[in-house]
């Protein structure tokens, strides 16, 4: 075998863009479908934050 490469038997797990904590079951974004959240509250804290790079990603101009 040349090439290791790792591979895990678990879902993979997503990463809430406010608590860093990881799940398989996280809430997305709505708006953008790329924040991933444990639940409203992580993602009413990070609004603040991810308002701006939300709204960027959805108005993409060639
Ligand atoms: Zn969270
Ligand atoms: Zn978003």
């Amino acid at each position: 075998m040349t090439h290791s490469s790792l591979h895990f038997n678990n879902v993979p797990l997503y990463q809430c863009s406010w608590c860093e904590s990881t799940s398989a079951v996280l809430r997305k974004c709505s708006r953008c479908e790329k924040a991933r959240y444990c639940d409203a509250a992580c993602q009413k804290n990070h609004w603040t934050v991810h308002r701006q790079t939300c709204f960027a990603d959805t108005s993409v101009k060639p």
